[in-house]
């Protein structure tokens, strides 16, 4: 666990808090983005890659179930 400065009033706040307890500014750390997991991360290159990979997999079977 570490602490880091709050950059709204300063205060030493543990990088694992939501927000500040002082002054309640959002402090997401990203590895708190990143502990929530790939769903969330819609953005992300490799999240993205795989969903493309599940849409062009999809498409091809709905061609394939058309063309029979
Ligand atoms: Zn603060």
């Amino acid at each position: 666990m570490a602490l880091i400065n709050c950059p709204e009033c300063s205060t030493q706040v543990s990088n694992k808090a939501d927000k500040c307890p002082n002054c309640a500014y959002p402090l997401k750390t990203k590895s708190n983005v990143e502990s929530e997991g790939c769903f969330l991360q819609t953005l992300n290159f490799g999240c993205s890659l795989i969903g493309i990979i599940i849409l062009i997999l999809i498409i091809i079977f709905v061609f394939a179930a058309l063309s029979n």
